[in-house]
């Protein structure tokens, strides 16, 4: 399955940080089919410019309350601007469910950095019945804590870590994970944020017998496993797509 092109109504797009933003958008069939970890390929533009899909991660989705998709994104160039100046009512072009999702399990450590946090905030909000979770989120700065604030309707455990110490503790995820996973029986450990962060985690989580999953962010062309655009190397001179093979992996295929 290769998803659904949906013209998703835009039902709220606001910006909640310096350069972060929050979109709802209207796509039933994404939103009854998603699965954690997997992502949305938006068209930003009807012209060529930018020609590509830009790819963005479910932060959530909600098949029951009216059908609706929510994306995180962080404004990084032409196509995330294009999106800050779509309001309710505009439609956009999403194709999805892409990708293959995460696998969820009963007691999990969740570790997300920066916008990797979203869709460890879609696992948080999705979990089944006899799962639990807690998640470590790592930002900046105290001007962050939004990140923070999105997981308060959500039954996991959030622990802070920040650059510069300003809130919860001084350092990366990786400063915690030692003490908690020792604390805890978790059963699996998933990660999305800048690759040296996913790395640490999946050394750590390695180094303590945890299994861990990565959800790579590699630049993509058509996101549907046709163009070769987003390769990248697996264990024992295996070759994938980050697209269709991923985007999230166990993490020794990938980081080896
Ligand atoms: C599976 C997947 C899920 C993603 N989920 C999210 C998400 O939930 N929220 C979010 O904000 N972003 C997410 N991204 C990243 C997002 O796709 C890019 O930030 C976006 O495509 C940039 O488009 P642009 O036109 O604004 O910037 P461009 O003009 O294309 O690029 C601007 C700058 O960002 C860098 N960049 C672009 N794409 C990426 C990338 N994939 N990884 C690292 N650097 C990149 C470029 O090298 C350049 O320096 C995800 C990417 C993937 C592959």
């Amino acid at each position: 399955m290769s998803g659904y092109v949906e013209q998703g109504e835009v039902v709220r797009n606001e910006q909640i940080g310096s350069d972060v933003w929050v979109m709802d958008i209207h796509a039933p069939k994404q939103a009854a089919e998603a699965k954690v970890g997997q992502f949305c390929n938006v068209r930003v533009a009807d012209s060529t410019a930018p020609l590509l899909r830009r790819p963005i991660s479910y932060a959530g989705f909600d098949a029951e309350k009216g059908g609706t998709i929510t994306l995180l994104y962080r404004v990084v160039g032409k196509g995330t601007e294009i999106m800050t100046h779509l309001v309710p009512g505009d439609t956009l072009d999403c194709l999805g469910p892409l990708g293959e999702p995460f696998v969820t399990s009963k007691n999990m450590l969740l570790v997300g950095g920066g916008v990797g946090i979203a869709p460890m905030l879609c696992i948080s909000s999705h979990l089944k019945e006899g799962e639990e979770a807690q998640v470590i989120l790592g930002f900046r700065n105290e001007s962050e804590t939004f990140w923070a604030d999105l997981f308060n309707d959500t039954p996991v455990k959030v622990h802070i870590t920040t650059d510069d110490g300003s809130v919860g503790t001084k350092g990366f995820p990786t400063a915690i994970m030692p003490d908690l996973i020792n604390a805890n029986a978790f059963t699996s450990v998933m990660t999305c944020g800048p690759t040296p962060m996913m790395k640490g985690v999946a050394q750590v989580a390695k180094d303590l017998n945890v299994p861990c999953q990565v959800s790579l962010e590699e630049r993509m062309g058509c996101g549907t496993g046709g163009c070769l655009g987003c390769g990248c190397d697996g264990a024992e001179g295996k070759r994938y797509k980050v697209c269709k093979d991923g985007p999230v992996f166990p993490a020794e295929e990938v980081f080896f």
